[in-house]
């Protein structure tokens, strides 16, 4: 039987590899199973990145949204082997896994060696500090769920303390305003800077609402979005950004553009142009970088930034036998000068379109070439609202959309996920089970 492993089991490579098990995993109908799908992770559990602003915000409890890779595996003809990618062995078709302690720091998984027929890695990718001094130490990146928990749980910390600070010093900020008691400095107004503002911005209402009385949500919790461009949202179309930050400034959030952040101390954010922020939290999410493993597999051609430089069959330029898809591959986008961008949307399309290559590269037919289809962008701005760019042959163009509806479309795009992951008929009872849940549950996780 082929041996398929999948390395990476985020949007696109979990996707994947449940499709594989589903399709050539499992006997079906009297035939026997065609292939061996096994997907390796560092992780025991799954959760869908673009959530993680929620979890930092409190408004998404990460456990409720968790996946176990074992169970997607027993239901889906697949194996789960849990560890993280340390090497490649092409000419043996061989990857090592490192060893995997407990929670003690005891071994409880040694490392292994895994031997595959075809590979395909889809680890995504990590935040990209360009060095910037102090950044690395002295944010905090949106990565992992405990990345996004540990922003949360400081977060309400400093809520808590400035609710109880009995004789509170006020500070003025470069322009002589009297600054916020709790002040959050984001860098990088890209999509997920953008989204965090918007829902800290409900965080503090909540928090305000739930016992920290003496808090005043628009005033005593700032929110400061530093970007070094001219304007927020620097990937999106123009009109986007302008409407979402209209949004912005509404819900209280201090844009500051063309800034360049130069370092990052301890309750400080200073740029080019000489301004010192004050931040009692910094989140760094200013860009992201390939992670370096990748650098070191075998040869593997990568780009500036890390990724696998992939051919349009996702195959890497020098090893037919592997693969690359989602955050992690530099695959050319036909018609623009850029690569397909890291989105989710990507990774799911190019996870759509490897499990169709697998079944050719089954059957000893050619490979298809992969073309990216930009359906837009949108941008979450809290509960109740969402704005963003439609695109596609259905409405000929791009058109903006913002308001419940863009919302609506924003939030089908998980589940759409869960769709693929689970089949339709499980995602409306997830869906369910998810609203039925909330209404027990507090609007902020707060411990
Ligand atoms: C806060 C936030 C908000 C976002 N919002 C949006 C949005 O609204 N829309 C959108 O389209 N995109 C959004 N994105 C981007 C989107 O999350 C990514 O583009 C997408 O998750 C990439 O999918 P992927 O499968 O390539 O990688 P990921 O989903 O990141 O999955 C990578 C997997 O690889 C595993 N892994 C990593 N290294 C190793 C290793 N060495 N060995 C084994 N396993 C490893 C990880 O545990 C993970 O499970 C957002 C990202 C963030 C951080």
């Amino acid at each position: 039987m082929h041996r398929f492993i999948v390395v990476g089991g985020g949007a696109g490579g979990l996707e994947l590899a449940t499709r594989l098990g589903d399709r050539y995993g499992k006997a079906l109908r009297g035939r026997q199973p065609r292939a061996t799908v096994t997907l390796v992770d560092r992780n025991p559990t799954h959760i869908w990145k673009p959530l993680l602003h929620e979890v930092a915000a409190g408004s998404m409890d990460p456990f409720t949204q968790e996946l176990e890779y074992a169970a997607q595996a027993r239901w889906h003809g697949f194996e789960f082997q849990q560890g993280e990618l340390v090497e490649l062995d092409r000419a043996a078709r061989r990857i090592t896994i490192g060893a995997v302690p407990d929670e003690d720091g005891a071994a409880m998984l040694p490392e292994r060696s895994l031997e595959y027929d075809t590979l395909v890695l889809a680890i995504g990718s990590t935040t990209h500090f360009f060095g910037v001094p102090g950044a690395a130490e002295n944010s905090i990146a949106l990565d992992t769920v405990e990345q996004a928990e540990r922003f949360r749980k400081r977060l309400i910390a400093a809520c808590v303390r400035a609710e109880h600070q009995t004789d509170p010093v006020t500070t003025r900020d470069h322009e002589g305003k009297e600054e916020p008691r709790v002040q959050v400095a984001i860098v990088g107004a890209g999509a997920t800077g953008v989204e965090l503002s918007a829902e800290l911005r409900n965080t503090a209402q909540v928090l305000s609402a739930y016992g920290l009385h003496k808090l005043d949500p628009g005033h005593d919790v700032g929110i400061a979005l530093i970007e070094s461009g001219p304007r927020i949202l620097p990937a999106l179309p123009e009109r986007v950004s302008t409407a979402t930050a209209e949004l912005l400034l509404k819900l209280g959030v201090r844009i500051l553009t063309g800034e360049r952040v130069t370092e990052v101390a301890p309750g400080v954010v200073r740029t080019a142009s000489g301004k010192a922020i004050r931040a009692d939290l910094t989140v760094w999410a200013a860009g992201i970088k390939a992670p370096a493993v990748l650098s070191q597999l075998d040869g593997l051609p990568v780009n500036k930034l890390g990724q696998l430089v992939v051919r349009r069959t996702l195959q890497t330029e020098i090893d037919a036998n592997v693969f690359a898809l989602g955050d992690c591959a530099a695959c050319v986008w036909p018609g623009t000068e850029r690569n397909v961008p890291p989105r989710a949307q990507a990774a799911h399309q190019q996870a759509s379109f490897l499990f169709k290559s697998m079944g050719n590269l089954l059957d000893g037919r050619p490979l298809p070439e992969f073309t990216y289809r930009d359906f837009g962008s949108l941008v979450s701005l809290g509960h109740f609202s969402a704005v963003g760019n439609l695109m596609g042959g259905l409405i000929g163009g791009s058109m903006l959309i913002e308001g419940l509806f863009a919302r609506f479309m924003y939030m089908s795009l998980y589940r759409l996920h869960i769709a693929a992951l689970h089949g339709y008929a499980r995602m409306v009872l997830d869906t369910v089970a998810h609203w039925l849940r909330r209404t027990t549950l507090p609007r902020v996780k707060l411990h």
